[in-house]
């Protein structure tokens, strides 16, 4: 018998590493050990690739290399962004506003600003296809309003939205900055951080390595360090730096911006063949928006098996897909972003999300379809 080859439909939670990257660090890593910060040639030989690395990503976003900091990932520079634009503006007023259906790296901190310090956090409703409206964000600010944050792409669901509509409505209507989690974006849809004050990246996202990100931050926007006791990052985050990985950030910009087109061209065909043969299913339902959406992601819900037994019967086949946001993965809570679409019962209950990847193919969409029909058959209540 056949072994069965496994399935990686996990793509929104993290990618395999590009082979142009695992072997950049399998040179880079036995002669790079030294400390970034050391002054002898040794560590200023990796100061300087890393400052190379800044620049190529300062000029892919457009921003100068000083406005780009290196962190251990998105979360990080989620949580340092708005924490320490909010902390740095305290004085200016204490209201700010973000969406029911960011990742929890954002809606955490906005909780935290909210419980340790006191602001007054707006959350903005969304449609029904999980989309702010730009007149509800226009009517949320205030004379007090310092800080607003936004995702680009929803992890979730994968609807996009316009975050350059709303940044120029921040910029129009109040002294606010605004903020953009850009990590499902980035190397999928073209991005343009133009009238965005902060924006957030991860590398594991774009086939790079884990525990490497960055945060833009332009240099207008006051700011309070959160990692602080170190001069590493002009001041802005202190720690040795973990340089290989930021070293071969802009390498993997690189690669994925390359490669952005061809990559979505070839999820959206896989998508399309998805939602039409999941459209002959009767107990599926297809939670994703049809317009304005990422070609990468695919939410659903079964009807009538709930997502833990259908998660644990797709495992069983080696087929690997996300209920909901990874990070949230162990709350055992309804996913957050389909409880703000208004969705309710099975549509909750039984939800799936499919990530997909450049190395995704049409056999492995019609095996997944086929081992979910069998799924249904086997635990269905309908
Ligand atoms: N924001 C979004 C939209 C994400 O999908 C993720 C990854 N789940 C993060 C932030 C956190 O990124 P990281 O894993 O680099 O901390």
């Amino acid at each position: 018998m056949q072994p069965i080859e496994e399935i990686y439909l996990d793509h929104v939670s993290s990618t395999p590493v590009h082979p142009e990257i695992i072997r950049a660090m399998d040179e880079l890593l036995p002669i790079h050990y030294a400390n970034s910060d050391a002054l002898h040639s040794a560590g200023t030989k990796i100061q300087q690739l890393m400052q190379r690395s800044r620049s190529a990503i300062a000029a892919a976003f457009g921003v100068s290399a000083d406005e780009v900091v290196f962190t251990s990932g998105a979360t990080e520079a989620n949580n340092a962004l708005i924490k320490g634009i909010a902390m740095a503006n305290l004085h200016k007023g204490k209201h700010v506003i973000t969406s029911p259906i960011e990742h929890a790296s954002v809606y955490g901190s906005f909780e935290w600003l909210e419980s340790q310090l006191g602001f007054e956090v707006t959350y903005l409703p969304v449609d029904a296809d999980g989309r702010v409206r730009v007149e509800d964000l226009k009517d949320a600010l205030r004379k007090d309003t310092i800080l607003v944050s936004i995702m680009a792409v929803n992890n979730e669901i994968g609807t996009i939205l316009p975050i350059s509509d709303y940044a120029k409505i921040v910029k129009e209507n109040s002294r606010a900055y605004f903020h953009a989690d850009c990590v499902q974006a980035l190397g999928k849809i073209p991005l343009s951080l133009e009238n965005i004050d902060a924006a957030s990246f991860s590398a594991h996202k774009i086939n790079g390595l884990k525990g490497s990100g960055i945060q833009i931050l332009r240099k207008n926007v006051p700011y309070v360090a959160y990692i602080s006791g170190g001069q590493q990052e002009n001041g802005m985050r202190g720690g040795t730096p973990n340089a290989l990985a930021n070293i071969l950030f802009a390498k993997t910009l690189r690669l994925a911006l390359e490669g952005q087109v061809a990559h979505q061209k070839h999820c959206e065909m896989l998508k399309q063949r998805l939602i039409q043969k999941l459209s002959n299913i009767d107990a599926i339902v297809i939670n994703s928006p049809s317009e304005a959406c990422s070609s990468f992601i695919l939410n659903i819900s079964c009807l009538s098996v709930p997502s833990e037994v259908m998660m644990n019967w797709l495992n069983a086949q080696k087929i690997y897909l996300s209920a909901q946001s990874t990070c949230s993965s162990k709350t055992r809570q309804y996913s957050h972003t389909l409880t703000a679409l208004g969705l309710t019962g099975q549509r909750l209950t039984g939800s799936l999300r499919i990530g997909l990847g450049a190395s995704n193919t049409v056999d492995e969409i019609d095996r997944f379809v086929s081992v979910l029909q069998e799924g249904i058959q086997t635990y269905g209540k309908l």
